[in-house]
């Protein structure tokens, strides 16, 4: 190849990305090496409910070419459905956020304790002590429940775990503590960071309100996302002044490829888009 003659590659970036500071099977660091191999040009930490992760792959990334945003995904309800609401360069000292995030870590504990007794009362006991350790002491998830249930022989997938018994209408499925989605935007907006509405395209109804709320910005590029469904939701940004983003929402399972890193086509653009926000964005009074 003649120097100069290539063009540039073209810089992407995976802004949703899970470690084991959540229900992801990599640790910060390895999601870190694994998005170095890959010559992605920034990546962001977007753990359920926790911020746990970022510090770690900050580090790893120091020295580096590869940009780590800060970032969480707090699982939010409405009477109908489960929304995600991603926060962009939130302050990991807001002592409110903290507080918020412990709260729904507490919750999240329990409830894991919760199905495991209705598990057991249906004869499929795991224990907790492997439970807690399959979530490394951070952000206990249902994911980590079905691991061990996997282990025990009692399905024999994760999604298996779901469907039958743990899944939102499964019977051993526990409800837990969480905000809603207008809560979630404000919390994010209140402790400086920039909230992002996550896979939006089954909840794309509840947009236009949390924009009146200081969202930010919507996932337009996900997995399983055609291009028109792309399309239809990079509208609805323009529409309401949203920056589009995405990602590929990796877990590091083997099992879901699609959901592998960098394999959603995010431009560098997004995140310079996103970064043009900060100090901008503010709480809103809908109206
Ligand atoms: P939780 O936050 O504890 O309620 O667990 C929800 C998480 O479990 C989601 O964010 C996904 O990562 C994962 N999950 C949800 N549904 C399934 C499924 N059917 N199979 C495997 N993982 C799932
Ligand atoms: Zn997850
Ligand atoms: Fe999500
Ligand atoms: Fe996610």
């Amino acid at each position: 190849m003649t120097l100069g003659s290539s063009p540039r590659p073209v810089r992407r970036v995976d802004l949703h990305l899970h470690t084991t500071a959540s229900d992801g099977w990599l640790s910060p660091t390895e999601v870190v090496r694994k998005a170095l191999a890959l010559g992605l040009a920034a990546i962001a930490i977007t753990d359920h409910d926790t911020t746990q992760g970022v510090a770690e792959a900050l580090e790893a990334a120091r020295g580096t070419e590869l940009e780590v945003v800060s970032g969480v995904e707090l699982s939010t309800d409405t009477s109908r459905t489960e929304v995600h609401i991603l926060g962009y360069y939130v302050s990991r000292e807001d002592a409110v956020l903290r507080e918020k995030l412990q709260l729904l870590g507490d919750s999240r504990l329990r409830r894991a304790q919760r199905m495991m007794e209705k598990l057991s009362r249906m004869g499929l006991p795991v224990e907790w002590a492997r439970v807690q350790q399959l979530a490394s002491g951070a952000s206990v998830g249902r994911p980590h429940v079905a691991r061990a249930m996997v282990e025990k022989g009692y399905v024999s997938s994760v999604a298996g775990a779901f469907d039958q018994y743990i899944g939102k209408n499964g019977p051993a499925y526990v409800e837990r503590y969480k905000l809603s989605p207008t809560e979630a935007v404000q919390l994010i907006l209140a402790s400086q960071g920039l909230p992002v509405i996550a896979h939006p395209l089954q909840v794309n109804h509840l947009i236009p309100e949390l924009a009146r709320h200081g969202l930010v910005g919507l996932e337009a590029y996900y997995p399983g996302y055609a291009p028109e469904e792309t399309r239809f939701l990079l509208d609805l940004a323009g529409k309401h002044g949203l920056v589009a983003t995405g990602g590929s929402d990796f877990h590091g399972d083997a099992g879901q490829p699609a959901n592998e890193m960098g394999s959603v086509n995010v431009p560098l653009d997004a995140l310079e888009s996103l970064r043009a926000r900060r100090g901008g964005a503010r709480a809103k009074v809908s109206g």
